[in-house]
């Protein structure tokens, strides 16, 4: 899996979370693997897909979703819009998955900015500096050094409450 995608992890309403062959041979290690899952399950938990999918096709299609067996086509058409680059989340969505990321890496004594670092990587393999691009990663992601600062700020507050 990857061609337009990418370097990416995507979140699918049902539960289903693709890594591209991409992004992991940009990992430089488990950790930074294992910190966007946690990333990408924070998306899952908080239904950001779905929410997303909402505000994009509205009640009809919501409607439509619930009513028939659907799961496949839900997935088909979350596929769809993330090639077709639509499929962006929201700052806050973003800031609410690296919170659980954060959480769930501290809390199995892994190293909690590792995520951060792959980002970079894919940053960099886009052709992009780290410190200067607000925007820099596919839609779905913008990572920056904003987010760095974001997520070091949430591991002091959870190190400050131990
Ligand atoms: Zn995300």
């Amino acid at each position: 899996m990857g061609g337009r995608l990418g370097a990416n992890a995507i979140a699918l309403p049902g539960g289903t979370i693709i890594l591209t062959d991409q992004l992991e041979a940009l990992a430089k290690n488990d950790d930074e693997l294992a910190g966007v899952l946690a990333h990408e399950i924070g998306h899952v938990e908080h239904k950001h897909s779905l929410r997303q999918l909402y505000r994009a096709f509205g009640m009809a299609f919501m409607i439509g979703v619930i009513g028939g067996d659907s799961g496949q086509v839900v997935e088909d058409v979350v596929a769809n819009a993330a090639l077709l680059d639509t499929f962006s989340y929201s700052r806050s969505f973003e800031t609410e998955s690296d919170i659980h990321s954060v959480e769930v890496m501290m809390k199995a004594g892994r190293d909690p900015m590792a995520f951060v670092d792959l980002l970079d990587s894919i940053l960099k393999s886009h052709d992009l500096d780290p410190e200067k691009s607000d925007t820099g990663w596919l839609s779905s992601h913008p990572g920056n050094k904003d987010r760095r600062a974001s997520v070091q700020a949430q591991i002091d507050q959870i190190k400050a409450a131990q």
